[in-house]
């Protein structure tokens, strides 16, 4: 099966929320082997600590968890600006259910037992319907336009970034409500660095670029999205 990511690509990230433990190892196992970085939580509660503190590519959430509810955890997640694509996993199949999973903020929901090539393939189509949406993404007055690494300003004139400034700008605007910390922004978008200080070293660079504006500084916690 193909690999997500293309070469030079850092991986994707993945939060599985899941109580069954054989469930549990044989997905990590198969997402692992697709080239995802796969992170798990056996409780809801852990699930919203994870969902909160990192940033992922997609979630699976299982419906029926200890502690904190499936529904329930998705709905705090999106509560506080989470929005990662989600997939939600049901053992019981009736109307009101899927309902209940879509109505919290999920995309998309799968009725245990699953073949593993349709878990994967919705898991792959909430990567694409996601990416579609954030081909060009809003800053302010301005956009990113990811593929061509080009910022429009307000003025009409045209920026060009380099590939680590336009993934830092990306991830700051895909969730534009949402203050992320160095140590999120240091393993989503400069995975190979050892220490958090290259993220300031490019939000430095950012302001330099497109103004001081562009990137907030959350006293004590982080950054977030600005404005041009
Ligand atoms: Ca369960």
């Amino acid at each position: 099966m193909a690999d997500p990511t293309g070469p030079g690509d850092p991986p994707r990230r993945l939060l599985i929320v899941e109580d069954d433990r054989e469930l549990t190892r044989m997905l990590a196992g198969l997402f692992a082997e697709q080239g995802y970085a796969v992170d798990l939580a056996a409780e809801g509660q852990r699930g919203l600590h994870l969902g909160l503190s990192r940033d992922y590519d997609a979630l699976i959430i299982d419906r029926g968890l200890p502690v904190l509810d499936g529904v329930e955890l998705l709905r705090r997640l999106r509560g506080r600006g989470i929005t990662a694509p989600a997939l939600v996993l049901t053992g019981y199949g009736s109307l009101a259910d899927r309902v209940a999973g879509l109505d919290a903020g999920a995309e998309d929901y799968l009725v245990k037992p699953f073949e593993i090539d349709e878990l994967l393939a919705r898991v792959r189509a909430l990567h694409r319907r996601h990416l579609d949406r954030a081909q060009v993404l809003p800053l302010g007055a301005g956009r990113l336009d990811p593929g061509s690494r080009l910022v429009s300003l307000p003025t009409g004139e045209h920026v060009e970034l380099s590939g680590r400034e336009a993934r830092l700008l990306m991830a700051l605007a895909t969730r534009p409500a949402q203050v992320h910390t160095r140590a999120s922004l240091r393993q989503r978008v400069f995975d190979e660095a050892r220490t958090e200080s290259i993220v300031d070293t490019y939000v430095y660079y950012l302001r330099a670029k497109l103004g001081a504006d562009v990137v907030r500084t959350v006293r004590g916690v982080g950054y977030r999205l600005g404005k041009l």
